[in-house]
């Protein structure tokens, strides 16, 4: 799976620190990683990489931020987040192959891990601050703090501290019994790319368990009903703010009712068949991708 990885130090004890950051950021050893307005800047080339910029270059970056978050360490650099509301060319000058905002889910399974984690990183929390600029209690401007992990309300009678929101969603592989390995439910939507089909997904509601929403869901898109929910991993998923949480569950219902305003269509489809996707006819969801991760591990299980 994509957006994941263990070797990045979030070095939350640094945020406090605003001056020694500051400094840190200026004469490094640091590296910028730029994003414009949920797009994230990546180096042209075979492969395409994650453009994390260094030196003079990154000083050009800065000059031309709206915001700047610190999102980390790893060995001896510190790595910062930069919105650049307005890139001009000249900004992008420096990139001999050249450099491009691109959307991150379309070139997240062909750069580095540790890269794609970083990467996935900046474009959630600059989503957050560009969607977070006012108080939603008292509509006053808030101002960014703890090296842009708390946006606070400017507000003298307020001065709530708001913190970077992330909305849980649960994906799951709903199967049942049957011959050669049994089957499993597939749905896909409208405005997905032709014959793409995945896990069903949907959001958390208040108030409600993990284990309830997967319910919930599986019933509301496909009409089916299903047991023995079980956790198995999860995924950032900043497209814009999600986590994705991944479930097994057993259908204890085998009749479909797609509801047609979530879901185009849902099927049950036979191990073998799964097996068989291969565009231009049926296709899995993206490389990379939990739904993807979900599917592999069903077909590969005994
Ligand atoms: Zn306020």
């Amino acid at each position: 799976m994509i957006f994941i990885d263990g070797v990045f130090d979030r070095a939350a004890h640094l945020r406090s620190e605003p001056d020694k950051l500051w400094d840190r950021l200026r004469d490094g050893p640091s590296r910028v990683i730029p994003v414009s307005r949920d797009r994230n800047l990546v180096t042209r080339g075979d492969p395409v990489g994650a453009a994390l910029i260094a030196g003079p270059a990154a000083r050009t970056m800065i000059d031309a931020a709206s915001e700047v978050v610190f999102l980390g360490t790893a060995g001896e650099e510190a790595f910062f987040a930069l919105e650049i509301p307005n890139p001009e060319p000249r900004t992008l000058a420096p990139f001999d192959g050249g450099a491009e905002f691109t959307d991150l889910r379309e070139i997240g399974p062909l750069i580095d891990a540790r890269d794609g984690a970083l990467l996935a990183l900046a474009r959630g929390i600059m989503y957050w601050h560009r969607n977070a600029q006012f108080c939603g209690i008292c509509g006053n401007p808030t101002e960014s703090r703890e090296a842009g992990f708390i946006r606070a309300c400017i507000g003298a009678e307020c001065g709530h501290e708001h913190h970077p929101r992330t909305d849980p969603a649960v994906i799951m592989l709903v199967t049942r019994p049957g011959p050669r390995g049994g089957y499993c439910l597939l749905g896909r939507q409208s405005k997905w790319p032709e014959k793409r089909y995945s896990t069903l997904a949907g959001f958390v509601e208040p108030g409600e368990t993990l284990e309830a929403a997967v319910a919930r869901e599986v019933y509301e898109e496909a009409g089916v009903t299903v047991t023995d929910v079980r956790y198995q991993a999860s995924q950032p998923w900043p497209f814009p703010a999600s986590l994705m949480l991944g479930f097994t569950a057993r259908a204890t219902t085998d009749v479909i009712r797609v509801n047609d305003s979530e879901l185009e269509d849902a099927r049950w489809f036979s191990r073998a068949e799964v097996a068989r996707f291969d565009p231009p006819g049926f296709a899995l969801p993206r490389s990379g991708s939990i739904s993807r991760w979900l599917i592999a591990n069903w077909l590969a299980a005994e």
